[in-house]
């Protein structure tokens, strides 16, 4: 075994391979950027390197600066983690031609699975069902329009290089073809800088059904799979193992084919083979095809962890330094059902808009699995993919580890930034996934349901106001000021004001008034009981209060105050400003352009999507302040609109 071991990455996934790696006697080395000098992960390392400024290319993407951090602390091998180096061929040579060990594939195996179009022909030759389609070298228009006549519409173009769903077109009729071929090449000239793609039936109503394997570099074995079909824009939302539905013989046949992918390129290390499954009339072992294989640790290991009781992690150490696969096929336990969700900084409404901020509070209910990156006052950058924790429950069956997930949705408390929390809730009690019927189509279907965001209650909004309204705490507390403190505030939840009146009869009672409401509010052992109700834990963060409602969500309020708000009024309304660091990609409007509330005005690049900023009220453009191509700071203001005859009365 190793003595010591670099871990090439960030976040979360730092963290948990350093912990493995602790278990297991080994010492471990962070690398970190200029963002994340306090970050968790380099808490958790024995030692830690700098390797360069916050943005990627300049630090975790930086395979030369790693290795060096290696050789200098004494590292033996490297763990690339998912994502940044970890699927990069040249980095996998550069580690090895310096002597140290790469915990991962070879170089050659990930090559092999690099390009769609290859691994499909290398996939075919190995026996493993692939999509029904072409994934040839004629890439002449009308070749590629017949290949979809021959294949049948529906059907999808996809980037031989592709992606995250870039240079991804479905075609439904033959008229769309030349239209969709060109916008799918430009995006993946754009996106990979190869503009070659292949044709493949449109499976309906598919489901992503994916293989865990393991190598030793000649054997491989499966730990079964995984159901992740629960996407949003092709993005992993909430994933589960076993897979609903699934049968002996589909699982056997599934396995198999996945081994036969692993050794075919003679895979080495955790591996996973991704297949898309038709589910229109439930799982048939001759309806589930390759679709691509990721070399690495994928995010959703954790399901996979729970149902097996193994360390896949410790796996890959151990492959790594030389031992032989540690189980073998028919040693390999299945037991229960788990699930995991990814709990995101974004704002959900708001289109999915990745989030920053400083975290107030994060904390997770005891007896499930959190795996995290982030503490309480850690900040969500910018410069990274804004997750903030996978939490990850098992059950002995399906229904249990999903009442389990529930439950610890309701119970994670997270302020500070927004997140995606309600919409998990929503996903976790969509009846259909209740179910388990499950395809990719799911969350898009019922996404307008999926993201209506609860409002907070009367009680909920009283609890607000009774901390906003709270006399100091400290000895004298409750002796001078109890002689029925009356207080009048004003809190602002979601853009609305929400004026009450607090009244404080004594020790531990009270009535809040907030309009024609007034409502009773009596303090016992767990907290204020409001109208008969316990609202739920109150967090109170400077002008910010937190509500942590359970089943009912998590709410903010801000305390307005009165001179505050006289000074601001109007104020901004006039600019539109960027939400967050970002590069100015296109100004849709120019200088005396009369323009409506919504319309886009401006497209903001940050986080590695495009963000659509739009007019704040109708009116005319004043001013441009922002050029495409500048890098911008969050708050900078972008356009201004002309002042309103009213704002100037
Ligand atoms: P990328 O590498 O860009 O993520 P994938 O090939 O992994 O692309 O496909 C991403 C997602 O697109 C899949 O999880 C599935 O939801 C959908 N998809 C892929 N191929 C097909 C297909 N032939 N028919 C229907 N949906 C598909």
């Amino acid at each position: 075994m190793f003595r010591k071991i670099l871990v090439a990455n960030r976040g979360e996934i730092a963290c948990r391979v350093i912990e493995t790696a602790h278990r297991m006697g080994v010492a471990t080395v962070a690398v970190y950027s200029e963002a994340d000098e306090q970050a968790r992960h380099v808490a958790l390392a024995d030692q830690a390197v700098p390797i360069g400024a916050a943005p990627p290319a300049e630090s975790y993407l930086k395979g030369d600066l790693i290795i060096r951090a290696a050789l200098d602390t004494g590292a033996e091998a490297i763990h690339p983690g998912y994502g940044f180096l970890s699927e990069n061929p040249d980095f996998v040579q550069a580690v090895e031609e310096a002597g140290l060990t790469f915990i991962g594939p070879s170089a050659a195996a990930i090559r092999a699975m690099g390009l769609k179009d290859a691994a499909k022909a290398l996939m075919e030759q190995a026996g493993v069902p692939v999509v029904p389609g072409y994934h040839g070298d004629n890439q002449a228009d009308d070749h590629l329009a017949g290949a979809a006549e021959a294949i049948g519409y529906p059907v999808l173009i996809k980037a031989v290089a592709g992606g995250g769903g870039k240079g991804m077109r479905r075609v439904d009729h033959a008229d769309d073809f030349a239209a969709a071929l060109a916008s799918a090449r430009s995006e993946a000239k754009g996106a990979f800088g190869n503009a070659d793609v292949l044709i493949e039936k449109y499976i309906e109503q598919p489901r992503h059904i994916e293989v865990q394997v393991f190598g030793d570099g000649t054997d491989a074995v499966h730990l079964y799979e995984r159901d992740c079909s629960l996407q949003r824009r092709h993005q992993k939302v909430i994933e589960e193992a076993p897979a609903p539905g699934m049968t002996p013989q589909m699982r056997a046949a599934m396995g198999e084919a996945a081994v036969r992918a692993a050794t075919a390129i003679g895979y080495s290390g955790a591996g996973t083979v991704e297949f898309i499954v038709d589910g229109s009339e439930g799982l048939h072992p001759d309806r589930f095809w390759f679709m691509e294989m990721n070399t690495r640790l994928q995010v959703e290991h954790p399901v996979t962890e729970a149902v097996t009781g193994l360390d896949l992690v410790e796996w890959q150490l151990r492959v790594a330094s030389g031992e032989g696969l540690p189980l073998r096929q028919d040693q390999i336990p299945l037991t229960g059902h788990a699930f995991e969700a990814r709990l995101y900084a974004e704002d959900v409404p708001a289109g999915f808009l990745p989030a920053t901020g400083r975290l107030a509070h994060l904390a997770f209910p005891p007896g499930i699995r959190a795996d995290t990156g982030v503490r309480t006052d850690d900040t969500i950058s910018p410069f990274y993919d804004p997750m903030i924790a996978k939490i990850i429950v098992h059950g002995a069956t399906r229904a249990v580890a999903l009442s389990r997930l529930n439950r610890a949705l309701e119970d994670t408390k997270v302020a500070g930034s927004v997140t995606n929390l309600a919409f998990l809730m929503s996903l976790a009690r969509h009846p259909g996934f209740r179910v388990g019927e499950v395809d990719t189509g799911l969350i898009g279907r019922d996404l307008a349901q999926l993201t209506v965001e609860p409002p907070a209650t009367l009680p909920m909004q009283a609890a607000a106001l009774l901390a906003a309204a709270a006399p100091p705490e400290g000895p004298l507390a409750g002796f001078t000021l109890w002689a029925a403190l009356r207080r009048t505030l004003v809190l602002r939840h979601k853009g609305e004001e929400i004026a009450g009146v607090v009244l404080f009869e004594g020790p531990g009672r009270a009535t809040v008034e907030i309009g024609d409401a007034t409502l009773e509010a009596h303090r016992d052992g767990q907290g204020w009981r409001i109208a008969g109700t316990a609202p739920g834990r109150v967090l109170r963060e400077g002008a910010t209060i937190h509500v942590f409602g359970g089943a009912q969500g998590t709410f903010s309020f801000d305390v307005v105050d009165p001179l505050d708000r006289a000074a601001g009024a109007g104020a901004h309304s006039d600019v539109v400003e960027a939400p967050m660091p970002g590069l100015v990609k296109a100004v849709l409007a120019s200088a005396g352009q009369a323009v409506t509330a919504g319309q886009p005005l401006a497209i903001l690049e940050a986080m590695k999507m495009e963000h659509t900023l739009t007019a704040p009220r109708d009116g005319q453009v004043a001013e441009l302040l922002a050029q495409p191509g500048t890098q911008v700071e969050a708050g900078a203001a972008l356009i201004r609109l002309e002042e309103t005859e009213e704002e100037l009365a």
